[in-house]
């Protein structure tokens, strides 16, 4: 079938995702499909790759290494700043999430990993940076994507017309 995964598709999955140690950290079912446009960057990579090509009814077990993924863990991104830095309605308490911007005006989620007295370790990596990834995937659909999809760069949910 002409119907393949390829650039500008908006393809629906249903798969999980485990980390290097088995766990499941995501899921999505046929009820709730995950949906995204091929070569647009929405995901990893590595499973953007490995997706190319596939039709409706693929099923699919991807391993993708960090690099590949949501790539090596950076010290750099493991900080401890002043209490005082956070506005004073926030209750800080160890794994609620912030964003903040870095000074290229790219937006990083940082992860509150402790706190003491008056100083507060956080972390901007990616949750699963570091790890190998192990997706089991899925194709439910397979279509065309919107003008509108085209111009926003991601896939919008249902026949892609509906905003969101
Ligand atoms: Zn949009």
């Amino acid at each position: 079938m002409s119907d393949k995964i390829e650039n500008g598709k908006v393809v629906s999955l249903a798969y999980s995702l485990k980390d290097s140690e088995g766990k499941l950290m995501d899921r999505a079912d046929s009820k709730d499909p995950f949906l995204y446009m091929h070569g647009a960057h929405q995901i990893v990579p590595g499973l953007e790759g490995a997706l190319e090509g596939l039709n409706v009814g693929d099923k699919k077990v991807v391993e993708v290494s960090p690099r590949d993924g949501y790539g090596e863990k950076n010290p750099a991104l493991k900080l401890t700043v002043n209490k005082s830095q956070f506005p004073e309605t926030v209750e800080l308490e160890s794994g609620m999430q912030f964003e903040a911007h870095s000074a290229d005006g790219q937006s990083v989620i940082f992860t509150v990993e402790s706190i003491e007295g008056d100083k507060v370790h956080i972390d901007g990596n990616h949750p699963l940076a570091g790890q190998t990834l192990h997706f089991d995937v899925e194709v439910l659909g397979i279509r065309q994507a919107t003008e509108e999809e085209k111009a926003h760069g991601h896939a919008h949910s249902g026949d892609g017309h509906e905003h969101h």
